[in-house]
């Protein structure tokens, strides 16, 4: 089963991605900070990384560049509220895969999820 790592504080996005994926056969595990994030990605080991980049606190960016350091074929798509274009060029810099403005449009999502998890196996 492929495992997503979702990472936002925004507890009512978590709660509802968790609940996209999972009934879309995913193995879903949520995390509302980067400290939270870093060890479940050790500990977890997901194929996909969800990325919220603002957060209190470690940031996505932080996250990012420390988990790929030690993960370095974790596929990572940032989540962000709004098109950062200097933050997504440090997020590209850093080995993130691809990225998400919010809203975010489900149907998007999931067919990169897909397509991030195919190009692994
Ligand atoms: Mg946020």
């Amino acid at each position: 089963m492929s495992k997503i790592l979702i990472v936002d504080d925004e507890l009512e996005i978590c709660a509802f991605l968790k609940e996209f994926f999972s009934e879309r056969n995913y193995d879903v595990v949520t995390a509302s900070s980067g400290k939270e994030a870093i060890q479940l990605v050790n500990r977890e080991n997901p194929h996909v990384l969800l990325l919220d980049i603002k957060m209190p606190g470690i940031d996505g960016l932080e996250v990012l560049k420390a988990v790929k350091q030690y993960h370095p074929n974790l596929k990572v798509i940032m989540v962000t509220a709004v098109e950062t274009s200097d933050k997504m060029a440090e997020a590209f810099k850093l080995g993130a895969d691809n990225y998400i403005t919010k809203p975010l449009s489900l149907e998007y999502l999931e067919r990169d999820v897909k397509e991030k998890i195919f190009k692994l196996i």
